[in-house]
């Protein structure tokens, strides 16, 4: 039996000919194909404007930048998320805030978020975790009532949609956002090997994005009619400029990002029921009004008095069997970086930290064949 991992990037003879065609001409950076790759994805979106940068983790700096997060304030997420959601609050000078998760969709609890809210809390960054949308109505109305800014970690979320009255909205249309943030990793829904991207409709966002991705050099079209050479740095950015190749590629895999969709709404619809009827475990959840991009399929052991014991049992065995399980995510404050700071530490999300303990990914990506995911739920079977 072969390894399946947790998740993996589908590359085809496409998408190879789409890269080899970049690279064979005269730009490889700086070029044309980033602009098309922007602007294609913002209209799959449903947002004006994004921008292409290296990574999810330099789009979310930028993000938490442009919105004007600076030293002394503070930005409310979610304890359960890859760290580099609290770690860029910090790159800007802010200090992340951890608001506990509802234990059933596993995403930020929108009445934690307004207990934790103080005279310093700036923004709130609600993460879609496991690509299921977060309560983004509400959350935007409370930011607005508290004067906040709202910045979508969609990194889970590609295609994921909710439905606001009759209308079902994508996530990255920053309806309900000033600004959403993917991230094109290889586990992600589309790859560009390393790569990110944010999303808004504020044109004076997308302008300071823009500048903040190229050291923060802004270019006068007036000025630069006279001295074609001329251009101002006015703040402190950073080189975060994506490739054309990797646009390319980025490309060429949002034509088939439906396709991707689907595929991972039939494994988890397979898990579904293979595994419904169990007890002893609770299955991930969708909503009415929220349909989940399925990035992770994370099943959760009910009862016993310390589920942690029985996981890293399922968890190795699942790994004896070649099935490459995971848990997303340790609450970030139990990391040693956080746990080393004022004010990170122990029970300070009772349900992300029980959730913790609990929580066990399964494989799920578009290459995975229906034979794999029925093993994989008959080798779970046995153990529970
Ligand atoms: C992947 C991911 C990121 C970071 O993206 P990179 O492209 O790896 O930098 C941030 N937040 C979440 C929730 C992610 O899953």
């Amino acid at each position: 039996m072969k390894h399946i991992p947790y998740g993996r990037q589908y590359i085809d003879q496409q998408d190879i000919k789409a890269v080899v065609k970049v690279l064979k001409g005269d730009w490889i950076t700086q070029g044309p194909e980033i602009g098309k790759f922007e602007e294609a994805f913002a209209r799959y979106c449903g947002a004006k404007y994004a921008v292409a940068v290296t990574s999810g983790t330099a789009a979310l700096h930028l993000a938490c930048l442009a919105a004007g997060l600076k030293s002394g304030d503070e930005a409310i997420t979610s304890p359960i998320t890859f760290v580099a959601t609290p770690n860029a609050v910090i790159y800007a000078g802010g200090r992340p805030v951890f608001a506990d998760i509802d234990y059933d969709s596993v995403n930020i609890d929108t009445e934690r978020i307004e207990k934790t809210i103080t005279q310093k809390t700036k923004l709130i960054l609600p993460v879609h975790f496991a690509g299921l949308p977060c309560a983004m109505e509400k959350i935007y109305g409370l930011a607005k009532r508290n004067g906040l800014f709202v910045i979508e970690d969609a990194c889970h979320a590609l295609g994921a949609e909710y439905r606001v009255g009759n209308n079902w909205i994508k996530v990255g249309s920053c309806c309900h956002s000033g600004m959403a943030v993917f991230s094109f990793h290889p586990v992600k829904h589309i790859t560009t090997g390393e790569g990110g991207a944010i999303t808004t409709n504020d044109k004076r966002l997308y302008e300071r994005l823009k500048a903040l991705r190229n050291h923060g050099i802004y270019r006068d079209k007036g000025a630069a009619r006279e001295k074609p050479w001329y251009y101002e740095m006015r703040e402190l950015g950073f080189n975060y400029r994506i490739t054309d190749f990797q646009c390319a590629l980025g490309m060429s895999q949002l034509r088939k990002v439906a396709r991707f969709l689907k595929r991972r709404r039939e494994i988890a619809g397979i898990y579904k029921k293979g595994l419904s009827g169990i007890d002893s475990i609770d299955l991930p959840i969708e909503k009415k009004d929220a349909k989940s991009a399925w990035h992770l399929y994370v099943i959760k052991l009910k009862n016993g008095i310390k589920p942690e014991v029985r996981r890293k049992r399922l968890f190795n065995y699942l790994r004896h069997h070649d099935i490459g399980a995971q848990v997303h995510y340790r609450p970030v404050y139990f990391q040693p970086y956080y746990m080393e700071r004022p004010g990170f530490g122990h029970e300070q999300c009772p349900v992300a930290e029980d959730y913790y303990g609990r929580a066990i990914s399964l494989p799920i990506y578009y290459g995975m064949s229906d034979r794999d995911v029925v093993y994989a739920i008959n080798i779970l079977k046995k153990f529970l």
